[in-house]
Parts: C-alpha cells; structure tokens; sequence
C-alpha cells in the first residue's frame, strides 16, 4: 500500500511533484483510495458543505462543424440523426427546468452555425428575463472573443470549454488538422478574462493518453485556476475509428476528483453523466470522491437519443421530472442533499464579484 503522507502533504499543500502525483493516480489500493476520497470530502465539505448543486443540462443542437474523431455527433458521421431545437422549445425546457427547481441552466450543443451570435444572445437574454434568479451555462464550443463578450453582455453567467488534453501532440491525436489547441487554450483565456466563471477539464483514457498526459492536464488546471472542471471517462462510439477502444477507468477518474479537489478546493466539480454510463453507481461514487455538482438532462425525451456523444447514454428515456427524482434519490442515498440555488462558485457568490481574481 501507498504511503497515505502523500495524501497529507497533498492536503496541506496543493501540490505535489511530477513522480508523487503519478504514484497518487495509478496506486488502486483500496484503502489509499478510500483515504485520497476522505480528503476530498473534507475539503469539499468544509466549502460547500453537503450541498449538491444541480444544472439542468439543454442539449439543443447535434449539429456540428467539428470532427473531433472521439465524437459520435462529429460533422463526417452520417448515421447521425441531426436536430436542433427552435429558440421557443429551449425557453420551454428551461420554463420547465424551473419548475422542477433548476437555478442554472446548461446549453450544451454541437458547433452549430445556424446558432449565430445574434440567435444565442436572444436565448440567453430570454432566459434570463423568464428567471432573472437562474445562471446560464453556456457550453457551445469555440469562438472569437468578440461573440463571447457578446454572450456575457446579454448575461451568460459560466461557460464550460473542456480543454481536452493540454499536451498539443495528443490534441492534435484526437482532432483533425482544421481544429488547434492553440485556439481552443486562447478560447479559454478569453472567456476567463471576460469574467465568465469558466470550466475546463479532459476525459479520462482517451485514446492515446499517457499517465503524463494527465500530469500535464492537472498542471495546466493548477495554473489556470478555473471555476468548473469537467472530468469523465472516455467512452468510445461505435460510428468513430475509436469505436473498438476501451473506456476509460473508473477508479482513475474518481482519483482524479480527489486530486483536482484538494488542489483547487473551491472548485465546480460534476460527477457526469459519462461517469454514470461506466459504472452504474459512478455519479455518486464521484460525489464521495470530492465532486459536488451533477446535471441531470432536461432535453426533450424525443431528442434524447440523438444527442450521442458515446455508446450506451444513460438517462436517455426519462422525462426530466423523473430524472431528477432519481438523481435526488441517489444524492440522499449519499448522505448530501440537492441544493437549489445558482451554485455559483465561491469566489462569484453575490457582493464579492470576481474577487480574487
Ligand atoms: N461542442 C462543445 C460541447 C462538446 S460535448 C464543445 O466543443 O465544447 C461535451 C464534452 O463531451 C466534450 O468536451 C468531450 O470532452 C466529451 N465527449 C465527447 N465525446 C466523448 C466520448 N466519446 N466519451 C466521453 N466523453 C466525450
């Protein structure tokens, strides 16, 4: 077993070296793993305390200019049964969301050129005008600065831009040669410099990624400092060239929770819905491993199945008020509790705007 000293010292002071960080994520003992976990929720706990935040997750759009080859919705798979919802159908989904008891809202889709920058200030100042108490997430991929200020100004509070891998060689393993990781870090450097609370974050055992690769992406979190970190694990899709790939490890994931969670203490951290489609309790082993936030799907259940990223989705099939029936039954299960409220990170929370920053 591990020397759990490693955990303490990562504890008590954010960091460790290349070699220890290594030894943290490949180390599967048990108990070492339960102890990495213990932290992290202490951690958590002592700042966000049980509470769980919800995002109601609107996946409006699988249309795609990209080709990412880990995709399923990439722009060359033609099995792809494309939709896009209308401005009225997205403003329902979060009406609804509302009722349910969502404070924040995820847009989340393809990069759609029918959702231009005019369209995507309507949807957003619409939002915000039905719920002026909401937040709105957006996570619609990469643009110039100036259409993400445009977005901020008509009142997106967040936006999620996964990195993806932050070692350029592996990037440009996973995407083709149109798309570049040095626009996709500038995209994420203007969206933080915009005041957007901002989300980064990587898969976990996508294709070609090294135990160094992770080490890479965990240091690019550290001098990056976002708000939000998605992480879950890769999942192949039977119409890319990764189709025949194995997914990604679920242990390695949750380590990597904990890791995030006692480096940036104050950080947005979802168990995802990828985590959930691996292992049938993975959400809620992910929120005992340091996350705090999970976003259940408000989608219509007709478009559910086509917005499919990966193989074996779950949550497909279910109306949203029996998602988050569920969800809440599971996060009870955990000894947290559903929180609603904007869930802003603690740095944004009302009167202390950007402080720190
Ligand atoms: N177009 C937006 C949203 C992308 S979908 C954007 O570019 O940001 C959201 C995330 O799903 C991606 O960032 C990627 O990390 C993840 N994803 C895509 N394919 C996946 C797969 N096969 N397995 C697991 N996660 C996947």
């Amino acid at each position: 077993m591990k020397n759990t000293d490693l955990i303490d010292r990562l504890l008590k002071n954010r960091n460790l070296t290349d070699e220890e960080l290594t030894g943290v994520l490949l180390c599967d003992d048990l108990k070492f793993n339960e102890y990495l976990f213990e932290q992290a929720r202490k951690v958590r706990e002592e700042i966000y305390g049980r509470d769980v935040f919800i995002r109601g997750l609107i996946e409006f759009t699988n249309y795609c200019r990209n080709n990412c080859y880990y995709c399923g919705i990439r722009r060359e798979n033609s099995n792809v049964l494309r939709y896009r919802l209308s401005e009225e159908e997205i403003i329902a989904c979060s009406d609804m969301g509302y009722e349910l008891g969502f404070r924040t809202f995820v847009l989340q889709g393809g990069e759609d050129p029918y959702f231009t920058d005019e369209r995507i200030v309507s949807i957003v100042k619409k939002i915000k005008e039905h719920h002026p108490d909401t937040a709105v997430t957006l996570s619609i991929g990469e643009r110039e600065r100036e259409s993400y200020q445009k977005f901020y100004d008509a009142g997106a509070d967040r936006y999620l831009l996964r990195h993806e891998t932050a070692d350029k060689s592996h990037y440009e393993m996973l995407h083709p040669s149109d798309m570049s990781y040095e626009h996709r870090m500038k995209c994420l450097k203007d969206l933080q410099e915009i005041g957007f609370q901002t989300g980064c974050g990587m898969m976990t055992g996508s294709p070609g990624q090294t135990i160094d690769n992770l080490i890479c992406d965990l240091r690019f979190i550290q001098r990056f400092k976002p708000e939000m970190v998605g992480m879950g694990p890769f999942i192949p899709h039977h119409d890319t060239k990764y189709a025949d790939h194995e997914p990604g490890n679920v242990g390695m994931t949750l380590r990597l929770l904990s890791v995030v969670r006692l480096m940036l203490p104050e950080v947005l951290l979802p168990a995802t819905t990828a985590l959930g489609t691996v292992d049938p309790h993975g959400r809620e082993k992910g929120l005992m491993a340091g996350a705090n936030v999970v976003m259940p799907n408000l989608s219509p259940v007709s478009v559910r199945k086509k917005y499919q990223l990966y193989d074996n989705k779950i949550c497909t099939g279910d109306e949203a008020a029996e998602c988050i029936r569920c969800m809440s039954e599971r996060i009870e299960r955990t000894g947290y509790r559903i929180k609603t409220d904007r869930g802003d990170h603690v740095r944004y929370r009302e009167g202390c705007e950007n402080d720190g920053k």
